[in-house]
Parts: structure tokens; sequence; C-alpha cells
């Protein structure tokens, strides 16, 4: 059954996971609040990410325990980093402005319905045929979409321009042509705003790392191939915010920065590809849902324009359906960063190996994810619609991920079911995040956890005042068994067991 965005983001706002940033003053668009379960389940992918790539990072292709170190780098950097890093330059999208309604559109997301007449009606790249039929009436065009040819915009010649009608007028003619538009946030440090005091907000965690090589190559006892791994929060202006948190103008990125010898990129490369294809298999996404784009020499990013491009593992979005949007790029940015730092900044960044006493550049391979899309593709997975349970839907998140691993449920509020309920509660909340949910009927309850998707719920019940069991309920499969009270913990643990997991899915 196609999944119905406004269903997800509504269980989002209703249980708490995702909030509209500054709800009560009616929102701002492209930012967005993690609610208290939100920020469980975002922080539950950062922390497998993290103990993926840092914590215990996998065996290379040829045997040896390859070597990532983390870092957390500040966001607003020299400004000029961002000009070295082609970031103040190059970091822009083409756009094209409404002169009637002011409103700004990305040129390539544009299209247009070209016909025979002199008046072209223009919609946003992924509007729908009922909408599309709908402002045709309105305009007293033809409404038989098949009567047109759809055409990009940045396909067409300026000329034809007065023929368009932007997506939010009437009249043809009020495009302007494209121009550059910078995605980055800019601010002021110190308390005069001048030029000289611009700074940015970083558009991308990768620029911390690069300007760290040389600090992380000369405190630690890192030697080429090897790793630095951030996670933070990334800004970027983006014209036109959509599909809830996919595109947002503030997000969180995990990124890690492979450093090798140029001659070993292919090699890297398919290695990292592997494994973090791996990787988003194992937090639970099906592997149906997952696709792997090399992206076309057309959309080669101002790093990547010689090597061996970037490919992007992609998650088939309820809003992309059929086709697919970008969970994770890995790119070979070359030695493109570490160069143009070592120029700009005059500072020596080669590496020298140790042993051959050979001077290289190192070639980068950047396996790059966004953190809140990742939560995004894990909630879209997880929302599964049951109309014979109570709640008519519940969250299947893999139990490593839960933002609750589980909830004690006495059958009754009487002291003879409590007692021992809140007795297991505050053994478990040692190690666990779990809740001791009491009041209303069990059946509620049971709806409750389901919508939020903890993976098992322990009921505690007459019988387990006779022989000291309790009953544990399948979230999936709503199946229900009995173990000993003393073993919910290691049954819990087994479950939870995150790289255990990792190796299961694979
Ligand atoms: P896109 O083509 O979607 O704009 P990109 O190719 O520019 O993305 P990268 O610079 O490769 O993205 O960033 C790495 C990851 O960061 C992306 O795969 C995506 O998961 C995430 N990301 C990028 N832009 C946004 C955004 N505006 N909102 C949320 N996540 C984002």
């Amino acid at each position: 059954m196609d999944l119905d965005m406004k269903d997800v983001v509504a269980l989002c706002k209703r249980r708490g996971f995702i909030f509209p940033a500054s709800d009560i003053y009616g929102g701002i668009n492209g930012f967005w609040d993690y609610g208290p379960l939100g920020v469980e389940l975002k922080n539950n992918l950062r922390d497998l990410w993290w103990k993926a790539m840092v914590v215990t990072p996998p065996i290379g292709p040829d045997g040896t325990p390859v070597q990532i170190v983390g870092l957390d780098s500040s966001i607003i950097q020299n400004p000029k980093a961002w000009v070295a890093s082609g970031h103040v330059g190059g970091f822009s999208d083409p756009m094209v402005d409404c002169r009637e309604t002011k409103k700004r559109y990305r040129a390539d997301h544009l299209m247009i319905l070209k016909s025979e007449g002199d008046k072209w009606p223009s919609f946003h790249e992924e509007s729908e045929d009922e909408e599309i039929e709908k402002r045709l009436k309105k305009l007293n065009l033809d409404t038989n979409v098949s009567n047109y040819e759809r055409v990009n915009l940045t396909d067409l010649d300026a000329s034809f321009y007065e023929k368009i009608i932007a997506p939010d007028t009437k009249v043809a003619g009020t495009l302007t042509e494209p121009k550059e538009f910078n995605l980055m946030f800019e601010s002021h440090a110190g308390p005069i705003q001048s030029d000289e005091n611009k700074v940015y907000l970083r558009p991308e965690t990768a620029q911390g790392i690069f300007l760290n090589f040389k600090n992380v190559l000369d405190s630690s006892r890192v030697r080429m191939p090897f790793g630095i791994a951030q996670i933070g929060k990334a800004f970027r202006n983006e014209v036109n915010p959509r599909n809830f948190i996919f595109r947002s103008r503030e997000f969180e990125q995990m990124e890690m920065e492979w450093f090798c010898h140029p001659d070993e990129v292919e090699k890297w490369r398919d290695f990292w590809f592997e494994e973090r294809t791996k990787f988003w298999r194992a937090v639970g996404l099906a592997s149906d849902n997952l696709q792997i784009r090399k992206h076309g020499d057309d959309e080669l990013s101002h790093y990547a324009k010689e090597g061996l491009g970037t490919s992007d593992i992609e998650y088939k979005f309820p809003f992309t359906a059929p086709d697919f949007g970008e969970l994770e790029g890995i790119a070979h940015r070359c030695d493109f960063d570490l160069t143009a730092h070592q120029e700009h900044s005059g500072q020596k960044l080669e590496y020298m190996d140790p042993v051959t006493q050979d001077k290289y550049m190192p070639h980068v391979i950047e396996p790059a994810a966004g953190l809140t899309r990742g939560a995004l593709a894990l909630i879209c997975e997880a929302y599964t619609v049951d109309e014979s349970r109570p709640s008519g839907v519940y969250l299947n998140f893999h139990p490593a991920l839960a933002p609750k691993k589980a909830a004690i449920l006495p059958l009754s509020a009487k002291e003879e079911h409590v007692g021992p309920a809140t007795k297991l509660y505050l053994a478990l909340r040692e190690e666990f995040a779990v809740d001791l949910d009491i009041k209303q009927n069990i059946g509620k309850r049971y709806a409750r956890q389901d919508e939020i998707g903890t993976p098992y719920c322990f009921t505690i019940d007459n019988d387990t005042l006779e022989d000291g069991t309790v009953t544990v309920r399948d979230r999936n499969t709503m199946a229900q068994e009995r173990i000993s009270m003393d073993k919910v913990a290691d049954y819990l643990r087994e479950k939870m067991k995150p790289v255990s997991a990792m190796k299961v899915a694979a």
C-alpha cells in the first residue's frame, strides 16, 4: 500500500518524534525540531554510525583492521576555508525569480508544458498530474496533459521565457533568466557587521575534517590509509525546502573522509560502498527500497570533475516512489580539498610515508550520509499500516533503533501487579530505555507502544505472582510468550546487540 506522507508527518507530531520549528508561531520553512522520541531515534542512528565507523570499524579489504578517528569541529571556521573549498564561488544553484510574485525557483526543478500556443504553464518538477490538470483548467488552457511536451526550463532558450507562466501566476513572461544563488548562510563574528567580519555556517561537515588533517596526523598515531569521521549540523539555505525533513535548511550529516594513496582509490571506493550499503540494511532498510546510482557527468560536484566521481545510496521514499532519493553519497574527492587548502593557507599538507619516504597528496573517498534524512528513511520504512489492530498502524523499528526498547505493563493498577512491575522497570532502566505504563486498559497501552515502535511489552499478571514469569508481546506479530522475569534483561540484551544485528542483516 502506498504510504501517504501526511499520515507519517501527523504521527511524528502526535507522538513526539518531529515538530515544525517555532510551531507556536506558525513554523519556519525548512527547520524542524526533534521531540522526545525523535531525538532518541536520531541519537540511536548516530551512535550506531559512530560505532560502525570509529569505535569498531571493519576489517579492510586486505584483512587489516581499518583506522578511523573521530572529530568534532566548529560550525563556523575562517571564511577563507570556504573560499578554498570552492563553496564561496561554486556552491550555488541556478535560480529564476518571478517578477510578479517575487517567488524564487530552482531553474533545474521547473518543468514547462510546451505547446503550439503562446502560453506555456510551468510547474514544480514533482507536481502530480491531478494538480497540473486543475491549474490548466483555471488558466483556461487545454487540460489534456498529453497534448503538451514536457521540457525543463534549463533546456529552453531564454527567448522563449515570455511564453512561460510561472508556477504561481496567471500571466506569462514574469520569469527572470537564471542566476546563481549561494546556499551558504552568512553571519558576522563580533559586534561589527562589516564584510571583514563575515562568516558562514558550514554547509557540510567535511571541511572541518580537511582543516584538521595535519593536526590529526601530527597528534595521533594514524598512518595512511586512515579515516577521520565527524557527525554534526550543516546548514544550507535551500531554495525550496520540502518533503518533511528530507530537504531542510538545517540538518545533520555523518561524514567520513578516507585518506589513501591515489593508486588505491578504486579498491577503497568499492570497499566503502559495500560497507555503507550493509550499514543501511543492518539498521532496517529493506534491500528492495535501496538502490545504488552512479552520478551522470552533468551532475559532478565542484571537487569531482576528475577521478571516480560519486555514487549514491538511494532510498525509495514515499514522495519519490517509484523513484529513489539520495540517502548517502560516496564520492571520490580526489586531492581537491587538501590541495586547495594547502594553496590557500600556505601550509604543507602532503603526506610523507615513514617507510618509503614517498611524498604525496592523499586522495579521498568520502561516504557522506544524512543523519536526519536517514532518520526519515527509518520512519518511512517502519511505518506499517495494520487495520486489524487498534492503533491502525505500528512502527516496525529494528530494536537497536527503537526509541523505547520495552514497556512494562502491569495488567491492573492493583499493587500486586504494580509492585513487581515497578521492580522490573527499575532494574531494566539501568540499562535500557524502557517505559512503565500503568494507566488505561491493556489494549490502549499496547496501541500506544505500537505507534511509537516499542518492540516488546512485558506484562505482569496473576501468573507472575505464582510462577515469576511475564508475558512478552512482540510488536510485529502480536504473538505472546511467557518468560521468566529474571531472564527479561538477557532477552532484551540479545535483541539489542547492534553489531550482531548488523551481521545478521548484511
Ligand atoms: P542533494 O543532491 O539532495 O541536494 P547533495 O548531493 O548536495 O544532496 P551532499 O553534499 O552529498 O548532498 O550531502 C551528503 C548528505 O547530506 C546527503 O546524501 C543527504 O543525506 C544529506 N543532505 C544534503 N542536503 C540536505 C538537506 N538540505 N536536508 C537534509 N539532508 C541533506
